[in-house]
């Protein structure tokens, strides 16, 4: 919405739209009629585009990665993970330098399907946002366990949980069942 006539209207407290004339929201560029349309408008194409196969974001190339195309999908992380979707080829070159394997587990992942990116150093501790150096891909549940910490603490109780009393009563039971 940057053409001039749909600013001036803007401006002016009316709905964005040519011909519409109705004033627009308060927190909006369109007046509520119009808003409800383009949603729905919006809607029935994100639909239409999933029911053919097709990315319902960029909507030219075959949907996968649950249920965008991978570029869609690469670019939906940079953005979440590290601030702007322009990242997103930086992110790819990761993924393929690393063969597409977990780096905390070794375990094959697939685009769009329990893949994430971790900070290695949490940035809720000052680690960088998008500084390559800083970013790995794991597996989505691998990098829910680590959360926040650094490696040498998730290792350090990962090592603390295995001997615990849990995974000890877990480990008897796995030797019982298998000396039955
Ligand atoms: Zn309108
Ligand atoms: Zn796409």
């Amino acid at each position: 919405m940057a053409r001039p006539a749909e600013q001036r209207r803007v401006a002016q407290g009316l709905c964005a739209r040519a011909a519409c004339g109705r004033e627009r929201e308060a927190h909006g560029q369109l007046c509520e009629a119009c808003r409800v349309q383009a949603a729905d408008r919006a809607a029935r194409r994100y639909e239409a585009l999933r029911a053919g196969g097709k990315c319902p974001h960029c909507g030219t190339r075959d949907a996968a990665a649950g249920r965008l195309c991978v570029m869609c999908w690469f670019r939906n992380v940079a953005s979440r993970r590290c601030g702007s979707a322009a990242h997103a080829d930086m992110l790819r070159r990761k993924w393929v330098a690393q063969d597409g394997r977990c780096a905390l587990t070794g375990i094959q992942m697939v685009p769009g399907d329990g893949a994430s990116v971790d900070h290695i150093h949490p940035v809720s501790r000052g680690g960088a946002v998008a500084d390559p150096d800083n970013l790995r891909w794991v597996l989505t549940e691998a990098n829910a366990a680590k959360g926040t910490l650094d490696d040498a603490t998730l290792f350090r109780m990962c090592r603390l949980i295995l001997d615990g009393p849990i995974a000890r009563a877990y480990a008897l039971r796995d030797q019982g069942e298998r000396a039955e």
